[in-house]
């Protein structure tokens, strides 16, 4: 009845996909959006079905058409064969490296990694019989030599959190899967759209869906994709935690599914614009933006993406303290916060001096980390102006 499927849709271009992919309108009686399924039991009708177990739906925790609908569609837009959803970015993280690792393992883990997932290795893994080792960003195929014969993850965040480095996640993913290691990604600053993390060679790939995918900054949620090799037991892993997400989050995921690219190259377009702009200011030291010539792994970006978001860092020059913090005080449109992707702009000072280990983060001065919303640039670029003039008032 419904001509539209995934099959059919195979041949259609992206923003085609983006738009139909997860949905069952005639399902629904006709309506376009997967409604929001709330429930924990689901009736059976008989002793036989009850047993025989092989509904589509059979439990609340184990998936609902709303979850099951985003999972879908997030699978067509990723290459992958299966993905499962978390109540956060960082529980996706946790599932993803526990499906991948048991008592007595040793994992790989870029060390310009999202900081709450280097505790999640240190903290909760470690406890669990899991030993970390941090590798630098820049390692490329020379992964090789840190793999033992217990390593069994390498997991990979690229561009890095805060410091922006590109990974050479082919040539990692070959040496890796040499070895018969599983490789796992974190792709929320690209998204499936800039970066096919499961073609370049992932097994696993973590979203904080929080970020691009929402979009609004109103809700948590994070998805694991995962390739043919690991789909059984991704899903097997989460039936395990029944850490499931809840509806409202799934359906609003859903929802911003079908503006993520036209938000995204306006993000792309405007965070480019005013990082340029940032270059030639005087007060700043360097932009750290991968799709700059300027940045040293702009060839790794330029070979492997298809597009850059709205995040990037910046190195003033050396002011103190106390001239950024009247810096940031004064921007009126910037608002000061954790988490990135959100249609408004952002700003936070970082400092990853105190907790890299496997590198040096040795800056000529602060670090400010800006996400760049979908507002006018122009007022953007005024808001930072006066900001700029009070960091070099206060000097
Ligand atoms: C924000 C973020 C996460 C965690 O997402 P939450 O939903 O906030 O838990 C994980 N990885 C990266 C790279 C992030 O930026």
């Amino acid at each position: 009845m419904d001509k539209n499927t995934r099959e059919t849709r195979r041949k259609k271009r992206r923003r085609t996909r983006l738009v139909h992919a997860g949905r069952q309108p005639f399902e629904q009686h006709g309506f376009i959006n997967t409604p929001i399924y709330r429930g924990s039991t689901v009736l059976f009708p008989n002793v036989e079905e009850l047993h025989a177990y092989r509904q589509s739906y059979t439990y609340g925790t184990k998936g609902t058409p709303t979850t099951r609908a985003l999972e879908d569609a997030w699978s067509e837009l990723s290459g992958a064969s299966e993905t499962v959803l978390a109540p956060s970015g960082l529980a996706a993280i946790a599932l993803a490296l526990m499906t991948a690792s048991k008592a007595g393992d040793h994992i790989l883990v870029v060390d310009s990694v999202y900081r709450p997932a280097r505790n999640f290795c240190d903290g909760m893994l470690k406890r669990f019989g899991v030993e970390t080792e941090y590798y630098d960003p820049r390692i490329g195929a020379d992964v090789a030599n840190l793999i033992r014969p217990q390593t069994s993850v390498v997991f990979v965040e690229s561009p890095g959190s805060q410091s922006l480095e590109v990974q050479d996640l082919p040539s990692i993913a070959q040496a890796a899967h040499a070895r018969g290691v599983c490789v796992v990604a974190d792709n929320t600053w690209a998204t499936p759209l800039f970066f096919a993390a499961h073609e370049k060679g992932a097994d696993l790939v973590c979203e904080a869906g929080t970020k691009y995918l929402s979009g609004h900054s109103d809700l948590l949620i994070g998805l694991v994709s995962a390739n043919r090799e690991w789909a059984r037991k991704l899903r097997a892993a989460f039936d395990a935690f029944a850490m499931c997400a809840g509806p409202e989050d799934a359906f609003l995921a859903l929802r911003g599914m079908r503006s993520m690219e036209l938000r995204l190259r306006e993000q792309e377009k405007a965070a480019l614009d005013i990082a340029r702009w940032l270059e030639q200011r005087n007060e700043i030291s360097r932009v750290l933006h991968p799709a700059l010539p300027s940045h040293p792994d702009h060839q790794l970006w330029k070979r492997d993406f298809t597009g850059s978001s709205g995040l990037f860092s910046v190195i003033l020059k050396p002011f103190s303290e106390q001239s950024v913090a009247s810096m940031l005080d004064e921007l009126e449109l910037f608002g000061l916060g954790y988490s990135f992707g959100g249609y408004e702009s952002l700003v936070i000072p970082f400092d990853c001096r105190t907790y890299r280990t496997a590198t040096r983060w040795e800056p000529e001065g602060p670090g400010l980390r800006l996400s760049i919303g979908l507002e006018d640039v122009e007022d953007l670029k005024e808001d930072l102006d006066a900001g700029l003039a009070c960091l070099r008032a206060d000097r």
